[in-house]
């Protein structure tokens, strides 16, 4: 049976392993391996320590499904929705810009709930804090190293890492990038910010008019949302979570500084935005090194298959 190992359970890795599992005839052992705790990736939702149904999405908030998407991928949203997983978003959004044709959706259960699903369907080995290092050919197998155990050896391995984290790789897969390549990918860039999650105890009040909100004259938070409202899941018995974004700028100019002092920062703007918020039980401040993709990733896309070795 050909073993087939998935680096990454994000998104990209769940539905590839899920489609893997649907669309192939030949019977295929898979694992993936995430070098995170949980599997989510971008689309992370963390749980209070005091109360894991208080969860927050640190990473992506929706999903926006536009006219073309949603008739080339209407299979994928009627089987989400069909199992709740993804249910349309029908809380006030300020400043959010809608184009003709689009709608989107949230997953009430957390935006990591999508993931959890694929990787479900899939039947895969999963595997956490499982760093990938090095990939080496090794009599027709590749060997995948890791920062700890034994190397392993797979027939197929995909990557779904952002691309600065495969140029990262040691080992035979470095010659098999040629020198154009190497540079097409060098020249992805993405965005960095950080998130800050903040979990109030059940009962608390916070009394805006709105889910979630695009700020455009503060220097540090570009987007807050009260989470739970979001997604429509407001409960007496479960506290209200709430995130926060920063701006790109804010994102750059703080990326190596400590993620206690990002922190505090940002708590000062927050409360210039909504003065009065009540004190946290927990908080979990999350840096995005490689947020979301810049403009140029087109140049990149032919030889992005590459990544599937
Ligand atoms: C702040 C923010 C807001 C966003 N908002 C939205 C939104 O509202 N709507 C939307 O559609 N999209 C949004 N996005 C983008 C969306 O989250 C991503 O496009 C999507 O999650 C990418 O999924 P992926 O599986 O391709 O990559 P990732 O989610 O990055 O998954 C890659 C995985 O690989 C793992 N990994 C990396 N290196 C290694 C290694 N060496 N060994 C083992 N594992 C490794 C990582 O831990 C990670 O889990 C947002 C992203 C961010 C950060």
């Amino acid at each position: 049976m050909a073993r087939v190992l998935i680096v990454g359970a994000g998104l990209t890795g769940s539905l590839c392993a899920a489609l893997l599992r649907r669309e192939t005839a030949r019977p295929l052992h898979l694992t993936v391996w995430d070098k995170a705790g949980d599997s989510g990736g971008r689309m992370i939702t963390a749980s209070s320590p005091h109360n894991s149904q208080c969860t927050v999405d640190l990473g992506a908030q929706y999903i926006t499904c536009t006219s073309h998407h949603a008739k080339k991928h209407q299979s994928f949203y009627d089987e989400l929705l069909a199992h709740g997983v993804l249910k349309p978003l029908t809380s006030p959004i300020e400043g959010m810009v809608m184009k003709d044709g689009e709608c989107n959706f949230v997953a009430p259960q957390g935006v990591s709930s999508i993931i959890k699903h694929y990787l479900k369907e899939s039947g895969a080995d999963i595997c956490f804090r499982q760093c990938v290092t090095q990939i080496n050919l090794r009599n027709d197998k590749w060997e995948v190293s890791k920062e700890t155990g034994s190397p392993e050896q797979f027939d197929i391995v995909v990557l779904t890492m952002p691309v600065p984290q495969i140029l990262q790789l040691q080992g035979d897969i470095t010659n098999l990038i040629s020198e154009r390549q190497r540079q097409q990918l060098e020249s992805v860039s993405y965005s960095s910010r950080y998130a800050l999650g903040l979990f109030y105890e059940a009962g608390t009040k916070i009394d805006v008019p709105w889910a979630g909100q695009y700020i455009n004259s503060n220097p540090c938070i570009r987007f807050i949302s009260i989470d739970n409202k979001k997604r429509n899941i407001e409960s007496s018995e479960i506290g209200p979570s709430l995130v926060v974004h920063t701006t790109v700028p804010f994102g750059v100019t703080h990326l190596e500084h400590s993620t206690e002092d990002v922190q505090e920062l940002i708590f000062q703007q927050l409360e210039d935005i909504l003065p009065g918020l009540p004190p946290p039980v927990a908080t979990k401040c999350q840096k995005w090194r490689h947020s979301q993709v810049g403009w140029n990733w087109k140049a990149a896309t032919d030889c992005m298959n590459i990544i599937k070795l």
